[in-house]
């Protein structure tokens, strides 16, 4: 069993932004890692990701809050004590001990027997496909390999809890989506709680069980990958995940024998449709941005009604899919289409925007607005 639970956590660094006052780089996160889940905390450089995971790990005082693991408070536990083993970005192996010293060390350190060694560090050798490497030194390996040992040492000892900050990011791309179905295969081979942070959403959506968005030190969603993607509940959120990232079109909502939604440029008016009309009523007249995936708005050339016709600034032909970059007054909005098609720049384009895949958000908050409510729940009653 390990649970890892946060309680309200704040860390603050009070001596460096001395005009900021003091400046909190982590800010008041409270979240429930369950046993053996494999949780991913996202968010841009900045946003207090490892300060968050160093605090867990013990390698950083918790300014304010609780953390548990299973039930037990560890703000005053050394490391050690709280049976954590972390991975780092810049792994530091022993140059000079051979990659079975490198994983025997730790155990060592610990009293265990030869025999008892050798056995963990055979079976985690297996477990990491680096049987053939033990006996070399790190710098005849490759990138990859190294990352698996540095992983070895963290595993060979068994903890309760493993915490990754970023471990493949000096990895070349190729190498890192392959580590990433590795990692994959070994959480459900060790069956260990695992907190993973990264600031690449396409890694966080690919290995999350859960996903913790951050951004400057506030947690703004923890929720499925599939849940974060469709429905965000806030305009960083849909903004972060997804890539290309989501449009987002200013706009209001007018009202003219039904409601309609302007841009800013007045380029697109379109009308919102009955579902939508009755959760967003009492918008009318206020500001509020559009959000659409690229894949949610079609290119139209049957010559029925559009909602917007639009020039094509640039696109990019990737063989299994075309962009496409349309401008919308000062701003550029991006179409994916699942096939490449004969475009050219300059042409104006008839466009249509999916109604059950357009989010709503207030201006000025970026709070999504919840449309999920059917048209029949409008009399108060759900
Ligand atoms: P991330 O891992 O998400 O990139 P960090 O947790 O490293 O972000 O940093 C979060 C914020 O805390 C940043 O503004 C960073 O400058 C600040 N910070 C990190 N470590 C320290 C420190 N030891 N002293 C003062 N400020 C720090
Ligand atoms: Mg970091």
């Amino acid at each position: 069993m390990a649970e890892v639970i946060l309680q309200n956590i704040s860390k603050i660094y009070s001596d460096v932004d001395k005009h900021m006052g003091r400046h909190k780089a982590v800010d008041d996160i409270s979240f429930t890692v369950y046993d053996k889940e494999f949780m991913v905390l996202v968010g841009p450089s900045g946003c207090g990701k490892s300060t968050l995971l160093r605090m867990i790990a013990g390698l950083e005082e918790i300014s304010e809050g609780n953390l548990l693991i299973d039930g037990k408070r560890m703000n005053e536990m050394t490391p050690r004590q709280r049976d954590i083993a972390m991975v780092f970005q810049n792994y530091a192996l022993y140059p000079h001990m051979t990659v079975y010293d490198n994983m025997a060390f730790g155990l060592k350190l610990q009293n265990f027997s030869k025999a008892d060694i050798k056995s963990r560090v055979m079976e985690t050798a297996q477990l990491l496909e680096i049987e053939d490497e033990l006996y070399k030194k790190p710098k005849t390996l490759s990138g990859g390999q190294r990352q698996r040992v540095a992983i070895g040492r963290a595993i060979i000892r068994r903890p309760k809890v493993f915490l990754f900050d970023e471990p493949l990011s000096n990895l070349d791309a190729k190498l890192r989506s392959q580590m990433r179905i590795e990692l994959q295969r070994l959480h459900r081979e060790i069956n260990a709680t695992m907190i993973y942070v990264t600031h690449d959403q396409t890694e966080a959506m690919t290995l999350g069980h859960r996903i913790a968005v951050l951004n400057k030190g506030k947690l703004m969603q923890l929720d499925t990958p599939m849940n974060l993607y469709e429905h965000p509940n806030n305009k960083f959120v849909a903004g972060f995940i997804g890539s290309p990232s989501m449009n987002f079109l200013k706009g209001r909502i007018i009202n003219e024998t039904g409601l309609y939604f302007e841009n800013e440029s007045k380029q697109c008016r379109f009308s919102l449709g009955k579902d939508l009309e009755a959760s967003l009523g009492s918008y009318v007249n206020t500001e509020v941005i559009l959000g659409i995936r690229p894949e949610n708005i079609f290119l139209k050339d049957d010559g029925s009604l559009s909602d917007c016709s639009l020039e094509v600034l640039a696109f990019e032909n990737m063989g299994n899919e075309q962009l496409i970059y349309l401008s919308i007054g000062s701003q550029t909005i991006i179409v994916r289409r699942p096939q490449t098609h004969e475009i050219e720049i300059g042409d104006k384009v008839a466009l249509s925007f999916s109604r059950k895949n357009m989010l709503f958000m207030v201006d000025s908050t970026g709070q999504v607005i919840d449309t999920t409510v059917l048209s029949n729940a409008g009399s108060g009653k759900l």
